[in-house]
C-alpha cells in the first residue's frame, strides 16, 4: 500500500502554492487516468491536492470566443448549447472519447493532461523512458501497433491519447494556465511536446502551475468534422483521428485548419495540407492530394504500418464529410 497526504483547496492560489511547495505533490479532479496510474505504480504522488472545488466550471461566450472552465466534466462541454453552436467539432471529438461514465467523471484539464496509452509506460516490469527516463523504450522493439508515426524520437515513439486536444489544436484553442506570477496564456499547438531527449515531460508546464481553463477563439469556420478511427465503436483510443475545421464560399475553401490524433506524442496539426487546400475546391481529387500530402513525412515502425494507408483514408474521409 502506497500512503499518500490528501487535502482540498478552494481557490487557484491555494491550490498553486501547496503544489508549489511539494514538487511530489498533484491535482486531483475526476482522477480518470491519475487513479489508475496509482494502482498500478506508474506514478505515487505523495501528495493529493483536491481540486474539485475550484470555481471553474463555468462555460462563457463574448466577441473573442468561448471559454470552458478546466473543471467543465467532458459530458457537459459536449452537450452545452455554445459549444455545440459555435464549435460543434468540439463537441463531436468530447463526444468520441472513451465511454460515458469517464465523460461525466473527465473534466477538460484533466483530459489535456492525461499520460499516454503505451502499454509499456503502464507495465511497471517493462523499460519505459516515460515512466522510468534512461531505462530504454519497451514499445521500440516491441508491439508498437498503437505508436506514433510523427515527431517521435529515439527514446519514445507514444502518442498522446485525447481526442478533445485534437480538435482544440485544429480550432487554435489557448490553455489558460494559474502561476505563482499570476495568469499566463500557452497556444495550444505548444502545450504538450514532442518526446525529444525527454518523454518524462508531456507538456510545457512549469511545477505548482494549473490549468483554469481553455479559450477557443472565435472563427469563420463553417464547415467541421471529427473522424475518429478505432478498433470498436466505444471505449477505445484513436488508431488515426482527423479534426476538419474549413471556411468555404461557393464551393472555395478559403481558410483551412486540420490536425490528426493517434499519430504523435501531440495532436499533429498539417499545415502543409492547410495552405494546400486554400483557394481549392471542394473535390475528390483536393482531398485525395490533401491525404498525400499529409501523410508523406510519416515514419513508420514494425506494427503500425498500417497507418499511412489508413491516416490518407481518414483524411478523405473528413474533408468529405465536412463538406457534404
Ligand atoms: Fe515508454 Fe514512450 Fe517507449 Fe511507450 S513509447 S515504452 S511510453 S518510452
Amino acid at each position: 500500500m502506497i500512503n499518500f497526504e490528501y487535502i482540498r483547496t478552494s481557490t487557484a492560489k491555494a491550490a498553486v502554492d501547496a503544489k508549489t511547495k511539494n514538487k511530489a505533490a498533484q491535482f486531483i479532479a475526476g482522477g480518470t487516468n491519475l487513479v489508475d496510474l496509482m494502482k498500478k505504480g506508474v506514478t505515487a504522488p505523495q501528495r493529493l491536492i483536491d481540486i474539485n472545488a475550484l470555481p471553474l466550471k463555468e462555460i462563457t461566450n463574448d466577441s473573442r470566443g468561448v471559454s470552458i472552465g478546466a473543471l467543465v466534466p467532458n459530458s457537459v462541454a459536449a452537450e452545452n448549447k455554445l459549444v455545440m453552436e459555435k464549435h460543434p467539432l468540439l463537441s463531436m471529438a468530447l463526444n468520441a472519447g472513451a465511454s460515458a461514465q469517464l465523460r461525466n467523471m473527465a473534466t477538460v484539464g484533466g483530459n489535456i493532461m492525461q499520460r499516454t496509452r503505451c502499454p509499456y509506460f503502464y507495465d511497471i516490469t517493462m523499460p519505459c523512458n516515460k515512466r522510468q527516463p534512461q531505462s530504454g523504450c519497451g514499445a521500440m522493439d516491441g508491439y508498437n501497433r498503437m505508436h506514433a508515426i510523427f515527431g517521435a524520437s529515439d527514446k519514445c515513439i507514444a502518442v498522446h491519447p485525447s481526442d478533445m486536444c485534437v480538435a482544440l489544436a485544429a480550432l487554435n484553442a489557448t490553455v489558460i494556465v494559474n502561476t505563482t506570477k499570476g495568469e499566463k496564456k500557452i497556444a495550444f499547438v505548444d502545450f504538450h511536446r514532442l518526446p525529444g531527449d525527454t518523454p518524462e515531460l508531456d507538456n510545457n508546464l512549469a511545477a505548482g502551475e494549473l490549468i483554469t481553463a481553455v479559450h477557443i477563439p472565435a472563427n469563420h469556420f463553417n464547415k467541421s468534422y471529427y473522424l475518429k478511427v478505432r478498433d470498436r465503436l466505444s471505449y477505445a483510443f484513436a488508431l488515426v483521428s482527423v479534426a476538419v475545421a474549413l471556411e468555404v464560399n461557393d464551393g472555395v475553401i478559403k481558410s483551412a485548419s486540420i490536425a490528426m490524433g493517434g499519430v504523435a506524442h501531440k495532436a499533429w496539426r498539417l499545415t502543409e495540407v492547410e495552405k494546400y487546400l486554400i483557394g481549392k475546391g471542394t473535390t475528390a481529387n483536393v482531398f485525395k492530394d490533401a491525404a498525400e500530402i499529409g501523410l508523406k513525412d510519416a515514419k513508420t515502425y514494425q506494427h503500425n504500418a498500417y497507418k499511412v494507408k489508413l491516416g490518407k483514408s481518414a483524411i478523405v474521409e473528413a474533408l468529405t464529410k465536412a463538406t457534404s
